[in-house]
């Protein structure tokens, strides 16, 4: 353990209380966060949020959301050039940081930092345009109707903790810049990172802009129904969305949603087969496969399926597993208790099946492994599409392989389930890939990749069809997510005769 000991035993726990009206309170009570890699060690500890927290934190935003609303956008962007130079200034520090609460390796997470700068930073491409109002002549002269985008007041913005920091700047800059007072919750499960990065927004936004409610589901709950929050934005799991769609019903209160996928790479016969697995390996088990938008399943034609699971275990097998802070690690464990149980229990019972599951990579370490959230990379090289490891998303280092006959059973296959994220279709041919890509049903299809695509950058939209999702994240277009149009039509009074 040379390899992470200096980098972690000697960092003293950091404690942060809830983020309100531009102060931290400290709580009575508060939720222990602890290094998924090593049980033993208390990264630190965030406040466990209350109704009247949640109260106390929607009335700050209320009191700073008229003032807010009426900045330029101008004004606005120069703030955010400063957050986002503050996030990279902090950034070093955050990325160990989060590494230890949120058990993604460090490197990965010192690029999570530079997109949550960089989101930010982007919205001054299109801000300025955005907010600027159009305005139609309507009738006599003198007479027009201007159409202004104006913000919702306050926002809720409920957050994941498997790539927190991105995933939290994806929605406060948009619906600041939009230029909505935010309330955020973050997970419990990977909260310091979150709300250092709300503490350095709020350091330089006007006081109650940003604030902070930490807790579990019941806080989240009490935010989501309050009846001063005129929008939600959630990125989570389907069950949590259930539950908050229906309050929303309550308030009638209009939600945005990033949900689950379960993402199809769909292998044409005329794929490069060792570009593929590589590419494919590095998208299913980042973050030990705890990314909404990796690999989950995989289609292959069924002449080449052996050769390419062959290729696949034999690229997986370069995989490292170990704690991560340690640098030799290329994966390390999963975040929380739950999820070890969930993905461990998949993978039990995908073995009972009889199913050919196979162990890949390298454990770094073993012996410390009791103390930490560990499972190592597994592919299922003989899965059936009807397999339970097909057909829910594991959200973890099992990635299961399925044969097909025909084309159109490979696409049918694919879209055979409720969810409808991101996808893949991996061909030497852009004419028959595009062909498939427009057959998929999902709202963002990569040719020849997975997870590294511009998608979901500056000028992409992100987001998922059927239950993956509910409108469209980062872009132009995410923005409109925060924004309501409001037409003022403005007539003149009958010429009266003087006389
Ligand atoms: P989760 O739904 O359990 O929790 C998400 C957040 O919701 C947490 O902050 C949690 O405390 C809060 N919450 C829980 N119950 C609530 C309630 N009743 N009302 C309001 N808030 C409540 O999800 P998770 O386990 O943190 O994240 C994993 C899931 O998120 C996976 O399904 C994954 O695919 C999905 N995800 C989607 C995207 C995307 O962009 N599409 C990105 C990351 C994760």
């Amino acid at each position: 353990m040379e390899h992470v000991e200096s980098m972690s035993s000697t960092i003293t726990p950091v404690r942060l209380g809830q983020l309100i009206g531009g102060r931290e309170l400290p709580a009575d009570r508060e939720i222990e966060v602890r290094n998924p890699s090593r049980r033993g060690e208390l990264v630190g500890a965030v406040a466990d949020g209350t109704a009247a927290d949640v109260d106390a934190a929607v009335d700050a935003a209320v009191a700073a959301a008229h003032a807010w609303a009426a900045t330029s956008p101008q004004h606005r962007i120069e703030l955010f050039a400063r957050i986002a130079d503050e996030i990279d200034a902090q950034a070093d520090d955050l990325a160990t940081l989060v590494a230890r609460e949120n058990g993604s390796v460090r490197p990965i997470v010192r690029r999570e930092l530079i997109g949550t700068g960089a989101a930010f930073r982007d919205v001054a491409a299109y801000l300025v345009e955005k907010l600027s109002p159009v305005e139609h002549p309507s009738g006599p002269a003198g007479e027009f109707v201007r159409v202004h985008r104006r913000p919702f007041g306050v926002v809720a913005c409920v957050v994941p903790w498997n790539a927190p920091l991105i995933l939290t700047a994806n929605k406060l800059a948009p619906a600041l810049a939009a230029g909505n007072a935010v309330v955020l919750k973050p997970s419990p499960f990977a909260p310091l990172g979150v709300t250092l990065i709300a503490r350095i927004a709020a350091s330089i936004l006007p006081p109650g802009v940003v604030n902070v409610v930490n807790g579990g589901g019941e806080v989240g709950a009490a935010l989501i129904g309050h009846r001063e929050v005129r929008k939600i934005s959630f990125t989570g799991g389907g069950e949590t969305a259930r539950h908050i769609m229906r309050q929303a019903a309550d308030t009638l209160t209009g939600v945005h949603f990033e949900l689950g996928g379960n993402d199809p790479a769909i292998v044409l016969d005329d794929a490069d087969l060792e570009a593929t697995a590589d590419r494919i390996v590095e998208s299913a088990f980042r973050r030990a496969g705890q990314v909404c938008f990796a690999v989950k399943r995989i289609y292959v034609p069924r002449s080449q399926a052996d050769e390419f699971a062959r290729l696949l275990v034999k690229r997986a097998e370069r995989i490292t597993v170990g704690d991560a802070l340690d640098e030799r690690a290329t994966m390390g464990p999963l975040n929380n208790a739950g999820q070890l149980e969930k993905v461990q229990g998949l993978r039990e019972r995908t073995t009972a099946l009889g199913r050919d599951v196979r162990e890949v990579g390298t454990a770094l370490d073993p012996d410390a492994w009791n103390d930490g959230y560990y499972l190592m990379p597994a592919l299922v090289l003989d899965a059936q599409h009807d397999d339970e490891i097909v057909r829910e998303e594991q959200f973890g280092p099992i990635l299961p392989i399925v044969a097909y006959d025909t084309e159109d059973a490979a696409i049918a296959m694919a879209n055979d389930t409720e969810y409808g994220l991101c996808s893949s279709v991996w061909s030497r041919s852009v004419d028959r890939a595009l062909d498939v890509a427009s057959r998929i049903e999902a709202g963002m299809t990569i040719v020849n990749n997975h997870l590294f695509t511009p998608v979901g950058s500056r000028e992409i939209p992100f987001g998922g069809w059927k239950q993956s999702g509910i409108g469209w994240e980062a872009s132009p277009y995410g923005i409109d997510e925060y924004l309501q149009f409001q037409s003022v039509d403005v007539q003149s009074f009958p010429e009266r005769d003087a006389s």
